[in-house]
């Protein structure tokens, strides 16, 4: 076969390092992206500058591929179901749309017998009256959000008129989980409906962004299978292909809950990089352009710190790390706060 050219929507970090694995698989990256900073860049083959409904724009890009894939879940719907009547979106527009929308989301989940958080739609101000049984919540917007962005945690009624909630958006509102630990399980599906999964990975947030992520996650046996089993089961659900990530909650009672499902290559994935013969990156790219799939094997424990906004400086300043570290820097132009500018993956 031909060279594969392989379209990515977005162009952040998690677009750099799926370009990356591609080099090693001799695939070509394309990447279409609204973002004219896109980090991305520096690491693809191609680099699209365009508005996600920019329709000239899309048929370009399509032309250039024989595949699209993405890298971030609020993508408009219009558009990858656009793109899907030119070339093949993998993982399925529907599935996107299901994903992005945390109360059908959520939905979903629980259809499948799996515990979520309590949850309650809210479209307006007047539905949060009664509900002081939900509180201490978190109400989310039910679209758009990530690192905690349209989010406010509530403790109680009295507090709503300061927080100057938007009602324009739908919210969903969440009963707070007392948390005891926070896990993720990343999968990836093939088309032939086999999949690898790797082992849980234990998370740390801080302010609703991850801080720190590593393996082996200090968990039960109980919860270490049960983890795994949901997300093979939402994975088989959707019939998806390609890596995916499922967040979940422990409570102080030993209870998992799914948090939420990110349909793509994940932030606490980042250390399968080094730490496994393959990695969620590569393992998708695998799965996304039907290459052969390897079974994935642990090389190393390991910890990955994000370097979040002037965390960076000194290892720009000083890159000299350990020889079990790896260090990488997405290269943003600008250093913000909360804004995730690289990270350091140790292995244990
Ligand atoms: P995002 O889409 O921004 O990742 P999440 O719903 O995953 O949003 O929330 C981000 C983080 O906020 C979670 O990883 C967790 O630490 C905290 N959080 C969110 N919802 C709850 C909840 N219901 N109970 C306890 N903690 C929560
Ligand atoms: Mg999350």
């Amino acid at each position: 076969m031909s060279e594969i050219k392989l379209g990515i929507i977005g162009g952040g970090q998690l677009g750099s390092m799926l370009s990356i694995a591609a080099k090693k698989l001799n695939i070509k990256i394309i990447i279409f992206c609204d973002d004219q900073n896109a980090p991305a860049q520096n690491f693809c083959d191609e680099f699209i500058y365009s508005k996600y409904n920019n329709k000239e724009k899309m048929y370009e890009f399509a032309s250039k591929v024989d595949i699209i894939t993405y890298e971030f879940e609020n993508i408009p719907f219009e558009t990858l179901n656009e793109l899907n009547k030119l070339k093949s979106v993998l993982p399925k527009p529907s599935v996107n749309r299901l994903i992005q929308h945390r109360l059908a989301e959520k939905d979903f989940i629980n259809k499948l017998n799996i515990r979520t958080t309590r949850y309650v739609h809210i479209e307006n101000k007047e539905d949060l009256l009664p509900l002081s049984d939900f509180l201490p919540g978190i109400l989310k917007t039910t679209t758009m959000g990530y690192d905690g962005k349209g989010q406010y945690p509530i403790k109680n009624l009295s507090e709503i008129d300061s927080l100057n909630i938007n009602f324009e958006n739908d919210y969903i509102l969440e009963k707070l989980v007392k948390l005891k630990k926070e896990i993720s399980v990343i999968i990836t599906r093939f088309s032939n409906n086999k999949y690898e999964i790797y082992e849980p990975i234990e998370n740390i947030h801080e302010e609703q962004v991850l801080r720190r992520s590593k393996i082996p996650a200090e968990i039960n046996e109980k919860i270490f299978k049960q983890s795994k089993d949901w997300a093979i089961l939402i994975a088989e659900e959707l019939k998806y292909i390609g890596t995916l990530c499922v967040e979940f909650f422990i409570d102080r009672n030993e209870n998992l809950y799914v948090n939420e499902i990110a349909p793509r290559v994940h932030n606490s994935g980042h250390l399968t990089i080094n730490a496994y013969n393959v990695s969620q990156f590569e393992n998708h790219i695998r799965a996304v352009c039907s290459l052969d799939q390897i079974a994935i094997k642990k090389i190393s424990n390991a910890e990955m710190i994000n370097l979040i906004g002037d965390q960076i400086i000194p290892f720009r300043e000083n890159p000299k790390i350990k020889d079990n570290q790896f260090l990488f820097d997405y290269l943003k132009k600008d250093i913000k706060e909360k804004r995730k500018m690289g990270h350091l993956t140790t292995l244990k």
